[in-house]
């Protein structure tokens, strides 16, 4: 019903589809301004965020603070590239590395960016520091996963929509399934010495909030530990806030080697992501081995300050779990129902499985869209439910309501 919308929406949308690239199939609302959980279509509409910019947006849109630290920066200095130092990039470095309870900071962009960053951390770490012969290297991937769209990050996707047509693909990777530690152990034994590092999403997202059994990652952690096999963990869209911890990784207790952050780091203002390591791991870097024009921006720096020292309150992780704990109760009963086949998922953060006989996910999403609550489906007949952890209580009781009624209908 709501597939296509009336008027200046509609028009912008047949406008947008003439002159762009159709490798999204977005919602048909035009969104034209936003504030807080809530986001204004071009005609006036209203509607409830639910989705938060795959967790860019975790404090919601236009967070005071945050467009006051962004404001403030544009004043005053953007870019500088990395030839020459800049007056925000010391602190950048070193109050994200202390919140990563780690050393050092390598700043770039795009999450994509940051995974490739990590990866030739890894490839390099493993040739100067663990002594892997030349062009050896392995790298462990989980299937399913999700961690951008270059052409080495799609060679190691299973999603043959993220990879067809793309080859050659990057070699050196190997795919082993999702939570079973005796594949990973399996795989580490079959390239012995040649494995850098295992890199993984602690909850996979895109995959459909995927949480591992409780064991995983502990057991990841020591079979890496035990291997000298770097443990890089992409929580690009699990960490900052978003399951009630600063790191999902901390619902299990590890640590990884290297942390890849994006997304929410920018604040949902500027792209900003990182790896953040070790001085050890870092430092097999020499300067022109890699790096980024926009990478560590002072406008980057600033917004991520911001969101760093936000972070650090707490208040984010904590309004994360009350909500998420009411989230997941509310979700819970419709699995009673039936209506929901599984649920899965932790903090603000859910991944519902809606009965097929209620619709596709896409369908329920188009039928919440004209109650006025906007999420995005994944895989068939899953929708994620992750919006910005700013969000009221009351809005978020009332988008539950939406998703009954559409269920019921
Ligand atoms: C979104 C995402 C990425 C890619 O980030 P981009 O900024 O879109 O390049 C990588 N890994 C995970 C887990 C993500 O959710």
């Amino acid at each position: 019903m709501s597939s296509v919308s009336p008027g200046k929406a509609a028009e912008l949308i047949t406008t947008a589809d003439a002159h762009t690239a159709h490798t999204y199939h977005p919602l048909p609302v035009v969104v034209a301004s936003a504030e807080g959980a809530w986001m204004t279509d071009v005609e006036g509409r209203r509607y409830l965020d639910m989705l938060a910019g795959y967790s860019a947006l975790n404090f919601g849109h236009g967070h005071p603070r945050l467009i006051a630290a962004a404001k403030a920066q544009l004043e005053r200095l953007t870019l500088t590239s990395r030839a020459f130092h800049h007056d925000r990039f010391a602190a950048f470095c070193t109050e994200l590395a202390e919140l990563c309870g780690m050393e050092s900071v390598l700043p770039m962009n795009t999450g994509a960016e940051a995974v490739e960053t990590a990866v030739k951390t890894a490839r390099k770490w493993g040739y100067k520091v663990k002594g892997v012969p030349d062009g050896q290297a392995k790298i462990i991937v989980a299937a399913n996963n999700f961690h951008g769209r270059t052409t080495t990050i799609i060679s190691f996707s299973t999603d043959q929509e993220a990879r067809a047509d793309y080859g050659p693909y990057t070699p050196g990777f190997e795919i082993v399934p999702y939570g079973d530690l005796a594949a990973l152990e399996a795989a580490l034994d079959k390239h012995g010495d040649h494995t850098v590092a295992v890199l993984l999403e602690p909850i996979q997202g895109e995959a459909g909030v995927l949480v591992p059994p409780p064991g995983y990652l502990p057991g990841v952690r020591e079979l890496t530990r035990s291997r000298q096999v770097l443990f890089i963990a992409d929580e690009i869209q699990s960490g900052l806030g978003r399951t009630g911890k600063t790191f999902a990784c901390e619902h299990e207790g590890v640590v990884p080697d290297i942390y890849v952050l994006g997304k929410a780091l920018g604040g949902g203002v500027v792209p900003v992501s990182a790896i953040v390591s070790s001085n050890e791991i870092l430092g097999i870097y020499r300067p022109g081995e890699h790096g980024s024009t926009f990478g560590g921006n002072p406008l980057a720096c600033a917004v991520a300050l911001e969101v760093i020292a936000m972070l650090r309150s707490g208040e984010f992780q904590q309004r994360a779990t009350e909500l998420g704990d009411h989230l997941h109760r509310e979700l819970g009963l419709l699995v009673g129902t039936g209506a929901v086949e599984e649920l899965r998922g932790r903090g603000l953060w859910a991944g519902v499985d809606i009965a097929p006989a209620h619709g596709t996910g896409r369908e329920i999403s188009e039928r919440l869209m004209a109650k006025g609550v906007l999420v995005k489906d994944t895989h068939g007949s899953t929708i994620r439910i992750a919006p910005p952890l700013v969000i009221s209580k009351e809005d978020l009781d009332w988008a539950l309501t939406q998703l009954r009624e559409v269920l019921a209908e």
